[in-house]
């Protein structure tokens, strides 16, 4: 039985009141706060945020190192709890969506 949060990059990003402007506009790395272009940016897809008890919704961007770094740190700690994909990770939703990531990103 896997637990996954839906994300396609299901990384840790940091939490959205220490971030920029800029950062939560999708301008700038999420964590790196490197300033973005369209060619550089990976959309790490929509997230929610509550902000002073409204649920907000945001669009994180990373650039390609980052994103790389954070989607296989994602794929490793995913591996290493789930059942799926020590038996046959060929079957495993949430695992073949950390790889695509990963190979995504690495483009
Ligand atoms: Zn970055
Ligand atoms: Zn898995």
């Amino acid at each position: 039985m896997a637990t996954t949060t839906g994300d396609s990059v299901a990384a840790e990003l940091p939490h959205i009141g220490t971030l920029t402007q800029a950062q939560v506009r999708g301008g700038a790395c999420v964590w790196c706060a490197v300033m973005l272009r369209t060619t550089t940016a990976i959309d790490l897809g929509p997230r929610e945020a509550e902000f002073h008890g409204t649920v907000a919704r945001w669009f994180p961007r990373g650039c390609r190192s980052c994103t790389v770094q954070s989607a296989y740190l994602a794929l490793l700690g995913h591996a290493q709890c789930c059942d799926q994909c020590e038996d046959d990770p060929a079957r495993c939703e949430a695992g073949r969506r950390l790889r695509r990531a990963v190979r995504e990103a690495r483009r």
